[in-house]
């Protein structure tokens, strides 16, 4: 038997790789992380939490405003953007030490610096060449920008949460989850932002319905939103942007934003010349139990491009160590993950959507509400809440849940258990709600 100086050597420490090294560890592993920026990975450091924190300070500016019609007042409201990220910096910091603190704990031993591979079981970082038995890459992902004349004077969300001032005016591309968040954001701190999405209508693969009325909301609130059409090219005078379109139209702006999709992390691991199998978009080919198809190599999370979310990598993670050092043979059903965009309203949604509901069963039912939140009664706000249940007719079974509104991803996690339950119609019919919440909605669609 050769001998191994560890058990599992990680590289990446971000959400999956972090949770297989102290899984691995506490199971008797010897386990060692190589990590050549924060501990935290996307999601701690440029993703979910910082993400957040913006998220919560722009929903303020709507509170404060709609505080008025509840009796308060507010003279010479300011905001100050510079104090925002200089909070949300130190708040990072402390979640990193917190990661380092939580390895160093579980024993394991931490390397800083690019680590790339020698062969299917030896590890290089700088002149340092370190041996495992097993290895497991959990490298992430990164903004993917496209080829267009001026895309250097664009940004991407990596760089949006440094930004030295707030921009006046933002065009952000793009028209998934970060080029919805990103929007609400800036719209909502005062910044004139305009959406352009190559599609008809954004959010592909959610809800029809889910889709028009985030649509709706975000008119109401003054976003820009134009769709069908692309950034043709981008030149820069002075500080000003101008913005050709494929529409023909032309537009200025201080700050582009690129929320166009993310790269797997893949290419500079030596992992071409070691023989490690990527796919056309160089994310990393797994099977069920995440080994590649070297049998000491394996992949989790965004690196693979599969379910890139946190908890996924997270539950990939835990997979990967009790199935290595636990004597498991698990794998993760990727059914009814819930999920929940930070769109302004929030978008949640577990299950099928309508569209996809149709192809798989012979007859659905669908149940769907739009109504004002109780807490903007009193306010002059116009927006609305929406709520859907899409059953399968034949088994009464719950399917589809999507909501938006106000805490949606809060409200979603509760009905993604349901669902994971095999909850029916009936059983929500039975439910007795919790009165006056937008919750107590699922359990009142008749
Ligand atoms: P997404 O994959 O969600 O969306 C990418 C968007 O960019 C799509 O609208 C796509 O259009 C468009 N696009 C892709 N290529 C081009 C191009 N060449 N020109 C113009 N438009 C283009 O990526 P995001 O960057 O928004 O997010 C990355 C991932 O991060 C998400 O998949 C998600 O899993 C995760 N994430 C999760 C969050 C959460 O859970 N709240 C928050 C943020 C990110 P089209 O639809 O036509 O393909």
């Amino acid at each position: 038997m050769p001998h191994y100086e560890y058990d599992l050597f990680i590289i990446g420490g971000g959400s999956g790789g972090i949770r297989a090294a102290r899984i691995s560890s506490n199971l008797g592993a010897r386990v060692a992380l190589a990590e050549e920026s924060n501990l935290g990975g996307t999601c701690v450091n440029v993703g979910c939490v910082p993400k957040k924190l913006l998220f919560y300070a722009s929903h303020f500016a709507e509170d404060f405003n709609n505080s008025n019609y509840y009796g308060w007042s507010f003279d010479n409201k300011k905001f100050n953007w510079n104090k925002l990220i200089k909070n949300k910096n130190i708040e990072i910091e402390r979640l990193n030490n917190i990661y380092k603190k939580m390895l160093l704990d579980a024993s394991v031993d931490i390397f800083s610096g690019h680590a790339s591979l020698v062969d299917s079981n030896t590890i290089k970082i700088g002149d340092k060449l370190i041996t495992s038995k097993n290895i497991l890459i959990s490298t992430g992902g990164y903004p993917f920008i496209p080829k267009i004349t001026g895309n250097d004077h664009v940004f991407t969300s990596n760089e949006a949460f440094f930004l030295k001032s707030l921009p006046k005016k933002i065009i952000i591309v793009g028209g998934g989850y970060i080029a919805v968040e990103f929007a609400s954001i800036f719209n909502e701190l005062n910044v004139e932002t305009h959406l352009i999405y190559r599609g008809s209508l954004f959010l592909r693969g959610f809800d029809k319905d889910l889709r028009e009325q985030l649509k709706n909301e975000m008119i109401k609130k003054g976003i820009n939103l134009k769709f069908n059409t692309e950034i043709e090219k981008i030149s820069k005078k002075n500080n000003n942007l101008t913005i050709k379109l494929t529409s023909g139209e032309s537009l200025n702006a201080s700050h582009v934003m690129y929320a166009t999709g993310r790269m797997p992390n893949s290419t500079n691991m030596n992992l071409d010349q070691v023989g490690v199998k990527l796919d056309k978009n160089n994310a990393i080919k797994v099977n069920k139990f995440y080994q590649t198809n070297l049998s000491s190599i394996y992949a989790i999370g965004d690196v693979c491009n599969r379910h890139n979310l946190t908890p996924v990598a997270l539950a990939e993670g835990s997979i990967l160590a009790n199935n290595l050092f636990n004597k498991k043979n698990d794998t993760l059903n990727y059914n009814n993950i819930a999920t929940c965009i930070f769109s302004q309203p929030n978008v949640a949604t577990v299950g099928l959507s309508e569209e996809e509901a149709k192809k798989k069963y012979n007859d659905i039912k669908v149940f769907k509400s739009s109504f004002t939140p109780m807490k903007l009664t009193l306010t002059k706000s116009d927006e609305k809440n929406f709520i859907k249940l899409i059953i399968d007719k034949e088994t009464d079974l719950v399917i589809g849940a999507h909501l938006v509104s106000d805490n949606a991803g809060e409200i979603i996690q509760g009905i993604a258990i349901a669902i994971k339950s095999g909850a029916t119609k009936k059983i929500f019919d039975e439910t007795i709600g919790i009165h006056p919440t937008i919750a107590e909605e699922f359990v009142s669609m008749r």
